[in-house]
């Protein structure tokens, strides 16, 4: 089989990689936009439990997982009116830079024999080549206008209401921090966690409202970095945040579709449905969703119409039950300010129960996960 995959992240490469192993003699290859140099979006993602063990952790993947300097996390820990409160997971969770993460996939894809085409972004269905391949993959992100491939593929775009800014920050916290600071011009929260031995991510979310009143749409980069260290001077221990150059503050974007693919060619990760950060799956939906689509190719070798149909009936229902997790735990953070007046025990439970009543996740995910990986032989 002849495979296209557009967009170097994790969900195409997990896909490559994992084609690949199976199927050594089927031709894939990758184009990706960037340059190998360049920066990849964003500082450090939380992952589902501890490589090798994880099927969901694509650092589980690596033979060499241990130089990505990743960190194990147990611990919650809720700041509110200046207290903290902390619990434990019940989970391991495992903080790793994006960076390093993309960085050692595309040479596992590379070592297994795939071509990575960089600095060639597929901007129009034309430009797709679908004739050329039998399957054609989209994985390329988050991408407001260039995941407008074709009518079919046209996604659901919904923007949230808080404005947020992924930073980057040397303080070292040890537990996923949740950290919300009443200040004079509104209500910041940070939600933040180790990556590596000497990073954390530092997300900040606040109202549009807020945006606006502390001045943060008028600031230059370097001053919206003082003032947001000055808000959480304390957790910060007075250590810096750091904004990685081209991001701005912005409104989270929802990416929805009704169905997976069109033809042959297939959605995958952000570009299938994406999802607000503060559940933070997003990368494991990719290598769910990448496994998924790996099996329906696989059992379906010679009909890429009966792999994508089955990809669709597999794919849907979960990126659906990851889009309801992720809206309504985004809602309930663009409504925090009608919670700052509860106390910390208040706000730590209406968190933990903000999506209670959706089926979980986890087990969803474990259930499709387990179903992909049980290929059967061949
Ligand atoms: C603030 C924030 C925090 C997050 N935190 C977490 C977290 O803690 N845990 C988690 O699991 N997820 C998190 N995510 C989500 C996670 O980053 C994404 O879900 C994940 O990166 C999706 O992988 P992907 O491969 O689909 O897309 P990407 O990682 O976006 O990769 C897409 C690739 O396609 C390339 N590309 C784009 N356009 C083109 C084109 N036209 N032609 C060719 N190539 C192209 C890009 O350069 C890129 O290399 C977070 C997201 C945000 C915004």
């Amino acid at each position: 089989m002849k495979i296209l995959v557009i967009g170097a992240g994790p969900s195409g490469l997990m896909f490559a990689s994992e084609t690949k192993r199976l199927k050594p003699e089927w031709d894939i290859r990758i184009i990706e936009k960037n340059h190998p140099d360049d920066n990849v979006v964003g500082w450090g993602v939380v992952l589902p439990g501890r490589a090798p063990h994880h099927p969901a952790n694509p650092l589980s993947y690596l033979e060499n997982h241990e130089i990505l300097d990743a960190q194990y996390l147990e611990d919650f820990k809720l700041t509110h009116h200046n207290q903290s409160a902390l619990k434990s997971t019940g989970v391991t969770l495992c903080g790793a830079e994006r960076k390093s993460m993309v960085r050692e996939l595309r040479q596992m894809c590379i070592g297994l024999g795939i071509q990575i085409d960089y600095e060639q972004p597929v901007l129009s269905d034309a430009e797709l080549a679908c004739n050329e391949y039998d399957l054609v993959v989209v994985s390329n992100g988050l991408n407001h206008t260039t995941t407008y491939y074709r009518d079919a593929l046209k996604p659901k775009v919904e923007f949230g209401k808080n404005r947020y800014m992924w930073y980057g920050t040397t303080k070292t916290f040890d537990a996923m921090n949740l950290i919300f600071k009443a200040h004079s011009k509104g209500v910041f929260v940070a939600h933040s966690y180790k990556y590596s031995s000497k990073m954390s991510t530092f997300v900040v979310e606040c109202s549009e409202e807020t945006y606006r009143k502390s001045g943060l749409d008028e600031m230059t980069t370097e001053d919206a970095e003082r003032f947001i260290a000055s808000v959480f001077e304390d957790e910060l221990d007075g250590k810096a945040v750091i904004a990685q150059e081209g991001l701005k503050w912005r409104n989270f974007m929802t990416l929805s579709h009704e169905k997976a693919y069109d033809g042959n060619v297939a959605l995958l990760g952000d570009a299938l449905q994406s999802g607000h950060f503060s559940i933070g799956h997003g990368t494991t939906m990719a290598v769910v969703g990448a496994q998924i689509l790996v099996k329906a190719v696989y059992d379906n070798p010679e009909n890429v119409s009966a792999a994508l149909e089955d990809f669709n009936q597999h794919v849907m229902p979960i990126m659906q039950l990851f889009d309801q997790h992720a809206t309504v735990s985004r809602l309930w953070f663009e409504s925090v300010e009608d919670r700052m007046h509860q106390s910390t025990g208040e706000v730590a439970q209406g968190f933990a129960e903000r999506r209670g009543q959706l089926p979980p996740l986890p087990a969803a995910l474990g259930q499709a996960l387990e179903r992909a990986l049980d290929r059967g032989e061949k």
